[in-house]
């Protein structure tokens, strides 16, 4: 049978189910979380070749990639949240600051937020999916998962097999595009999606109430989310993207970047020869033969970085450059030199493989550079000295930073993960997970054996009653 997406219509009934089951306290039992938790695990153990062979058809992600990015890094942070829930979950004891309160019980409960929804992007459609959901199964919520229906097979299989795995009393899978995600996101979005919903206009009085959004994706529609959950004064986590600078100082080694290369101008010759000796290592002469490099995910963005690339000079081209619509191909592409103020490449996220490279008299031109523009999400640095990275991060702001590497600090799990600004608010990974899914609700217990003391604190107020 074919794949169909979840209905508009029983969108409601879901979410109102969740909540319903979140009352009944289901989730909130220890056993519960941890039972789920190594389900979880087991989805991921069980299916590892179905997961890859789902990511190789939309995103011909190698097999390795999808162990180490996808599908290793939940199997660990389940392992982290079992291992740790007991701790995790007891509540604080705090040192009492007020004399009155002297007597009395005072400590922080660890309370599950309720029902959570989780939306993920395509670029890593298993880990950025699973990875809050690890964090909100820990901290004792529902939840509605919507998996990105862009990179379709991986959304498939989640939406089938996961109900398999984990309790669909208390986790379920919608799937769906715009249409599915606008009603899921409430009546507000439904009315400002008219044109969409003209053949279900009663959908106008969609009410779904969720306790945290976590949204991953593009800032635009980071913030049709954050309106659709103001509607509840809903809190949110956005992990959203923009243009993340990679600086090559003076004393740098080699690298392979993110989205554009701030390079000091004697480095830049040497690093264009950096670049075309490891595209070769890594991906032999001709990238499209080797199954290690992967393709573009639909048409859609295709066309927008064709668009892009046709926007260059040619001559800027300096590595790469070739395209295949039909086989979704776009060779990895340097193009050099660029002005950070007039270029195409600078006007947008590239979010391909196509990297611009800034030449740069120092590294106070670069951080002025980057310091024009919105916070990135991340920042990398390649120095040797000590003194000139620390200088570099001084002197800007990003959601994470990195020295002398690119994107092995989300791999750590220790490192909370999350942007700044307009690459995001909040943030995940480890116990910062359980932390965003969790409420701490301040508790205390009066000791009335006190109350004889502390009640000078009653009308009629006189200033001698207090007095010692
Ligand atoms: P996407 O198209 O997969 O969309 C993300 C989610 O938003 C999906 O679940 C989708 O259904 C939903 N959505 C799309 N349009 C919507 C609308 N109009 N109303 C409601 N929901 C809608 O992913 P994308 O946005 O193309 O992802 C790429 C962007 O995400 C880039 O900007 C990238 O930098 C950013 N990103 C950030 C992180 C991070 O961890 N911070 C990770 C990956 C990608």
């Amino acid at each position: 049978m074919a794949f169909e997406f979840t209905s508009i219509e029983s969108i409601p009934a879901i979410v109102a189910n969740l909540r319903k089951e979140f009352n009944s306290g289901l989730t909130k039992d220890l056993g519960f979380r941890k039972q789920q938790l190594k389900n979880l695990q087991r989805f991921c153990e069980e299916n590892t070749k179905l997961l890859c062979e789902a990511l190789w058809k939309d995103l011909r992600k190698h097999e390795m990639e999808c162990n180490v990015g996808e599908i290793s890094p939940i199997v660990d942070e389940c392992k982290f949240m079992i291992k740790n829930l007991d701790a995790f979950t007891k509540p604080i004891q705090t040192s009492k600051r007020f004399l009155m309160n002297a007597a009395d019980k005072t400590f922080i409960r660890k309370e599950a937020k309720g029902v959570i929804l989780i939306m993920g992007a395509w670029n890593y459609p298993v880990n950025l999916l699973l990875m809050p959901v690890v964090g909100a199964i820990a901290a004792g919520n529902c939840i509605v998962l919507k998996p990105s229906e862009v990179s379709q097979h991986t959304n498939e299989l989640m939406a089938t097999l996961l109900p398999k795995y984990l309790d669909p009393r208390a986790y379920t899978v919608v799937s769906g595009s715009v249409p599915e995600t606008t009603a899921v996101l409430g009546w507000l979005q439904c009315a400002i999606r008219r044109d969409i919903y003209t053949n279900i206009s009663d959908y106008y009085t969609l009410e779904n109430r969720f306790d945290h959004i976590f949204y991953t994706g593009n800032g635009q529609v980071g913030k049709i989310v954050m309106t659709a959950a103001a509607k509840h004064l809903t809190p949110v986590t956005l992990e959203l993207g923009g243009k993340s600078p990679a600086f090559v100082t003076e004393d740098a080694d080699t690298c392979v970047a993110p989205d554009y290369v701030l390079c000091a101008k004697n480095k830049v010759e040497q690093l264009l020869e950096a670049f075309r000796k490891t595209v070769v290592e890594y991906y032999g002469p001709d990238p499209k033969k080797s199954a290690s490099y992967g393709r573009i995910v639909n048409t859609r963005q295709f066309d927008r970085l064709q668009g892009l690339l046709d926007g260059c000079d040619p001559a800027q081209i300096v590595i790469g450059g070739e395209t295949d619509r039909e086989h979704l191909y776009i060779a990895p592409t340097i193009v050099s030199p660029v002005d950070p103020n007039t270029h195409i490449l600078m006007q947008q996220e590239i979010f391909g493989p196509i990297l611009p490279i800034i030449p740069v008299e120092n590294m106070n031109e670069a951080m002025d550079i980057v310091n024009a523009r919105d916070q990135p999400l991340a920042l990398y640095v390649f120095a040797s000295a000590k003194y000139n990275y620390n200088n570099i991060l001084d002197h800007t702001s990003s959601g994470g930073v990195l020295i002398n590497d690119v994107l092995m600090h989300l791999q750590e799990l220790s490192l909370p993960f999350g942007g700044v600004g307009s690459s995001g608010t909040g943030s995940y990974h480890g116990e910062k997970s359980f932390e965003t899914f969790t409420h701490l609700r301040s508790t205390m217990v009066k000791d009335l054996k006190s109350e004889p003391v502390i009640s000078v604190r009653y009308p009629p107020y006189n200033l001698d009653k207090g007095k010692v």
